[in-house]
């Protein structure tokens, strides 16, 4: 059997992946679990998440599917934020003799649930029509998310993924701050690094890992592989951790970006990889944003945006000109790019002028008077114009992404990326 659960969570506290890690423990009671438990992010513009939009999956084995749906729903009576407006769970059952038949449905339900925006009730009716069990609590939103998530249980092979070792706190903890060793995180990272990502920000100095909330998470380790997030996790010096995890994922694998053609068919609370040339220079407002435009060969325009949290990739966009060409990773929010990745493809020329040079003497001339040309009095020479010079751009070719303090949590950091063809320049 599958299950699938979504929005159990508040911004006081719990996480779906914690229920999912205590149903990993308290389902064996009814079963064996068979394979490592799913953590899927879905659309991360969608404004119902509290954080990540986050959804996860469990694979059991087991005779008495009844009682797992008693457990699981009473779970997520007693644990799930109910009081809070945002809160919404769901929980949805598929039985083995089942995951043929639905395999093809929940995977294209995952990737539209990455990609799209889903009303509840598409949801809703997916689930009558296709005959799954399901509970969904208030306006039952969760539904979306706990479908999705077992699209992703049906067809692990199906979709790029990675891992992520995720450690909970002791309950009598949650709610206070959390007491890390920082430094742990750094060697950890140095022994992981490139295989795992995002633990900390070496350029920002910062632990990335370990979250400020109310929640039980008390740090996440991403990587390649199993085996190298729990050897990660062994680094850590910190607070008694109550239980951890090992989640299957589609973090940091890009799946929320869809290929844009032209910037008229780009809408918001989507992303998108997305050509064009620079047709306005950067410029930074106040706060630190740093906007610029885009133009496609339709002449459509978009800003595109580097906002302050991305912190230092804002100094590489403020080098881009116009004219230049770059394919930009984000997503779309009123009608703005955020910017996660940017891959510099050509650079346009820039010039500076300067007055000529003095054939005789070398020097440089003097302005002779307006519309005069320029003059060297001394040699008696004279010249009609400025000289142009092309200038060096201090600007690389390559790719480049904002930095570990800033990522998305589907954005797929350089560190995984395998193309040979143009440079990568991986922040860390
Ligand atoms: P949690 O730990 O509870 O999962 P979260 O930050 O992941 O917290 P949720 O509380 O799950 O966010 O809220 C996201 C809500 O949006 C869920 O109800 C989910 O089903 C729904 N949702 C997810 N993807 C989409 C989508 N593409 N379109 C519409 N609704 C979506």
């Amino acid at each position: 059997m599958i299950i699938g659960i979504d929005d159990t969570d508040s911004n006081e506290g719990m996480c779906t992946t914690y229920l999912g890690a205590l149903l990993l423990e308290e389902l064996q009671e009814y079963g064996n679990i068979e394979t490592l438990p799913i953590l899927v992010r879905l659309n991360p513009t969608i404004p119902y998440k509290t954080r990540g939009n986050a959804a996860v999956a469990l694979k059991l084995k087991t005779d008495c599917p009844e009682k797992v749906i008693a457990h699981v729903t009473s779970r997520i009576e007693e644990l799930a934020r109910m009081e809070c407006e945002k809160t919404n769970p769901g929980a949805v059952f598929i039985q083995e003799k089942d995951y043929e038949r639905l395999r093809p449905v929940l995977m294209s339900f995952l990737e539209d649930a990455v990609k799209e925006v889903i009303e509840i009730e598409t949801a809703k009716d997916l689930i009558s029509k296709l005959g799954i069990a399901s509970k969904g609590y208030k306006n039952g939103r969760g539904l979306i998310g706990a479908l999705a998530a077992c699209g992703a249980m049906l067809n692990p092979e199906g979709w790029d993924f990675t891992f992520e070792h995720l450690a909970y706190r002791q309950k009598e903890r949650w709610g206070t701050q959390r007491s890390v060793d920082k430094e742990s995180f750094f060697e950890a990272d140095r022994e992981t690094y490139p295989k795992t990502w995002d633990t900390v920000d070496l350029t920002n100095r910062l632990v990335v890992c370990v979250p400020h909330s109310a929640d039980p998470v008390l740090f996440g380790i991403r990587g390649e592989s199993p085996e190298i997030v729990n050897k990660a996790a062994s680094f850590i010096r910190a607070e008694p951790v109550e239980r951890f995890a090992v989640f299957r994922t589609n973090q940091g694998t890009d799946m929320h970006l869809l290929p844009a053609q032209n910037i008229a068919e780009i809408r918001d609370m989507h992303s998108y990889r997305l050509e064009g040339q620079v047709s306005a220079a950067p410029e930074t407002l106040e706060g630190g944003h740093v906007i610029f435009a885009i133009r496609d060969r339709e002449g459509g325009e978009i800003d595109c945006a580097a906002f302050e949290p991305t912190k230092n990739f804002r100094s590489l966009i403020r080098k881009l000109v116009p004219g230049d060409l770059v394919l930009l990773s984000g997503s779309v929010t009123s009608g703005t790019l955020n910017i996660e990745k940017i891959e510099i493809k050509d650079l346009a020329p820039v010039y500076r002028e300067e007055n000529p040079e003095c054939p005789v003497c070398g020097k440089h001339m003097k302005s002779a008077g307006q519309g005069q040309g320029f003059r060297c009095k001394k040699c008696e020479t004279h010249s009609l114009s400025k000289v142009r010079f092309e200038t060096e751009r201090n600007l690389e070719p390559g790719v480049y992404e904002v930095p570990p303090c800033a990522r998305r949590h589907l954005a797929k950091p350089l560190a995984r990326e395998k193309r040979r063809d143009i440079k990568l320049h991986p922040a860390r």
